[in-house]
């Protein structure tokens, strides 16, 4: 492990300036994924600002509906906060599903949304990877690839988004509050994270310095019944071979609304865009769910070993979207 320097912040405006422009510095708040990756000698960097003290640590409803989330509120706090579970509860299901309660009792939002990706190769300082060491190669290309992506990738990569959260959050509509050198700004959630193409090194739209301080979540779906499936190769502290996050809103049997992100197959939190037009004013039926899946997944591109995860993804679409519908139905039951 390498030295680095370490200052504490109590304050955004502080916690930017020691920070400054420098692509060798870092912010660190829960240390969740930054201190293994810097013991593992993947991340070197020569700064290290810590940012737990700043009192971005709040959950509140906006007057127009929508919900703030400040990045340092932790992912237990998250996803146990009454207006989550109320409002949101694909949040809530996706952050449980998720590491184990001591992580995610660290983790902070901020966090969680610049997780960095479990490639073994990514992580081990003596492979090839274009993310870790641009222009070395991939050795995910060739090498053991079962755990990789099939969605939104190139030549020059092919890894996995980890996050859970992130699938709830690109599906329910959310912008991030980033505050740097030159000010603040807002951007959608779904614009964030990059596709790796010829530069898979560059994986957000943070610039140098840059911090998020909040993350906002679109109103929520009227009607809506949520579902997260998450199938992996055990049942708790693991990622996901394939994940679905399903919001959908039944009115008569019919699907008025629908809102479908997946995980584990794509190299970003993926918004199924194609599932949901597909869906939208269909019966609230299995034939739609299989339609709708088949769409999702018809630019997928399999590896050696992965290909296995194309059907997984289909089934786990078909359930998330039913047991979505299913959901929002029994609340219409309740309420009428
Ligand atoms: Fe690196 Fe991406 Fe290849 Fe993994 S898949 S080795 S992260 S370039």
């Amino acid at each position: 492990m390498r030295n680095f320097a370490l200052e504490s912040a109590t304050a955004p405006e502080r916690a930017i300036a020691a920070h400054g422009p420098r692509r060798e510095a870092s912010y660190i708040a829960g240390g969740t994924t930054l201190i293994d990756l810097i013991k593992l000698d993947v991340l070197r960097p020569q700064n290290v600002v810590d940012i737990s003290r700043l009192t971005l640590d709040e959950v509140e409803r906006l007057d127009d509906g929508r919900l703030r989330i400040g990045a340092l509120v932790t992912n237990s706090e998250l996803a146990h906060h009454p207006l989550v579970r109320e409002h949101y509860p694909l949040l809530s299901q996706a952050i449980l599903a998720g590491a184990s309660t001591q992580i995610r009792n660290l983790a902070t939002t901020g966090g969680n949304v610049m997780q960095r990706t479990r490639c073994p190769y990514y992580r081990d300082a003596a492979a090839a990877c274009n993310r870790r060491q641009p222009g070395s190669g991939c050795d995910a290309l060739h090498g053991v690839n079962r755990m990789h992506a099939v969605l939104g990738v190139s030549e020059a990569c092919i890894a996995t988004h980890p996050s859970d959260m992130c699938v709830a959050l690109a599906a329910l509509g959310a912008s991030l509050a980033l505050q740097g050198p030159h000010g603040t700004r807002e951007i959608a959630f779904n614009d964030f994270h990059r596709l790796p193409a010829e530069h898979p090194e560059l994986e957000h739209e943070l610039a140098d310095g840059e911090l998020i301080t909040h993350v906002t979540l679109d109103t929520p779906v009227v009607g809506g019944g949520a579902a997260y499936l998450k199938l992996r190769d055990r049942a708790s502290y693991e990622f996901a071979l394939a994940s679905a996050g399903a919001v959908v809103a039944v009115q008569d049997g019919v699907i008025r609304d629908v809102r479908l992100a997946l995980g584990g197959v794509a190299t970003k939190p993926w918004r199924a865009v194609e599932a949901e037009q597909a869906l939208d004013g269909q019966p609230a039926a299995i034939s739609a769910y299989e339609l709708a899946a088949e769409a999702a997944l018809q630019d997928a591109v399999p590896r050696e070993h992965n290909a296995f995860k194309i059907p997984l993804a289909r089934q786990a679409i078909v359930r998330a979207l039913r047991d979505g519908a299913a959901a929002s139905e029994a609340r219409q039951g309740v309420q009428g």
